[in-house]
């Protein structure tokens, strides 16, 4: 059997019997949609996170979409996407008439660029634009820098979202993502650091009232009766056989994150004099749903690891202005170089809690034999 990219069934091995007991639970009770369980997971992951205003929903992009539809956004809106991120970040928007609008992101993090963003304000007002949000991305689960955010949005009267489908886990300081910008949306994605068996995804709102406003809007915008719906909403919920599952990867997910720590610190140890490694912030806790590297020859070295089947991942080889359907929508003047340059670049390493010291000695091997 090869490497795994991302190894799933280390932890199905582990946690196998506990979620089975979980299912079958589930399927005892029969509370298929919004149960016990989804009640029961959404109390224990804002008790995780330390934001208590949770609101479980269908996927990650249902997430974003939601937060969107809190705030009435609608056409003639921007938001602030960094052009580098998955199409989902963009997607969530376009599909409810609102302007994304791409900025770049730093070479270092990945995540995006104050100063750009900054400069897009200004340009979405001079051609009639109203700006709304930023949008910003914990990409491969480090916090985008929200304190330099934060000031920006704050001093241009804009909401500040979070898209954390990478980073749940991951933390500022003693402050964990969820908690770190108005509101904030994850994914629960199979290959998601906290992932389910099938799509789940949730919203962290800022208070009480705005979780209501979520919930309703996640529900067919249902009102206190249930047959009175008292605007338009979705139908995008959490199953409870998710719910279940993911109760009982969060009760070892903590654990997880620091067994993560250690499989990058051991990437980075071996592997910092010969690549660019990822950097990450002082006092910022990636949660390392990637381990991505940089390097000029990324095509030698995907190659190279693919023959000595070593399996490899490039996240994302074209930034969001160069897609076919998002490449009509505004970019700041300065441009996306940093994005454009590493799509051509970036490489992602075989990472999850589970990956053997021993597997791991074989790809660092690998990997120095091709640049040695
Ligand atoms: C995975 C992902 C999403 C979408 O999550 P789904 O649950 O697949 O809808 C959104 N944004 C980013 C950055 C992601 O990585």
């Amino acid at each position: 059997m090869g490497i795994p990219f991302i190894d799933l069934q280390a932890q199905r091995l582990r946690l196998g019997d506990r979620i089975n007991q979980a299912i079958e639970k589930v399927l005892a009770r029969g509370d298929f949609i919004q149960g016990q369980a989804v009640k029961d997971f959404e109390r224990e992951l804002g008790d995780f996170v330390g934001n208590p205003h949770v609101v479980s929903c269908a996927n990650g992009t249902d997430a974003l979409t939601l937060v969107a539809m809190a705030e009435n956004l609608g056409p003639g809106d921007a938001v602030f996407v960094p052009a580098f991120t998955f199409v989902a970040t963009a997607e969530a928007f376009l599909l409810l008439g609102i302007t994304p609008f791409f900025v770049d992101i730093l070479p270092d993090t990945y995540n995006m660029d104050p100063e750009s963003l900054k400069q897009a304000i200004v340009e979405a007002r001079a051609v009639g634009l109203r700006p709304k949000m930023v949008v910003a991305v914990d990409l491969f689960g480090q916090a985008a820098d929200y304190p330099a955010l934060g000031i920006i949005a704050q001093d241009n009267d804009l909401i500040l979202l979070a898209d954390a489908a990478q980073s749940l886990g991951g933390a500022i300081k003693s402050k964990r993502v969820g908690t770190l910008a108005d509101y904030t949306t994850t994914s629960f994605f199979p290959a998601k650091p906290l992932g389910c068996y099938g799509d789940g995804g949730a919203v962290f709102a800022p208070d009480e009232e705005k979780a209501a406003l979520v919930r309703s809007l996640a529900q067919h915008g249902k009102g206190s009766e249930k047959y009175d719906n008292v605007r338009i909403g979705l139908n995008s919920r959490l199953d409870s056989l998710q719910a279940a599952i993911l109760s009982e990867k969060l009760k070892v997910f903590a654990e997880e994150m620091d067994m993560r720590q250690k499989v990058a610190a051991s990437y980075t140890q071996a592997l910092h004099n010969l690549v660019t490694t990822p950097y990450v912030k002082e006092g910022y806790v990636s949660a390392w749903a990637q381990y991505t590297l940089r390097l000029e020859n990324r095509e030698g070295l995907k190659g190279y690891l693919g023959q000595k089947g070593v399996p490899t991942a490039v996240y994302y080889p074209l930034p969001l202005n160069k897609q076919s359907g998002y490449c009509s929508n505004p970019v700041v003047s300065s441009g996306v170089a940093v994005s454009e340059s590493s799509a051509q670049t970036v490489l992602s390493l075989p990472m999850h809690p589970y990956l053997e010291e021993g597997v791991q000695d074989v790809i660092i091997a690998h990997i120095q034999e091709f640049m040695g």
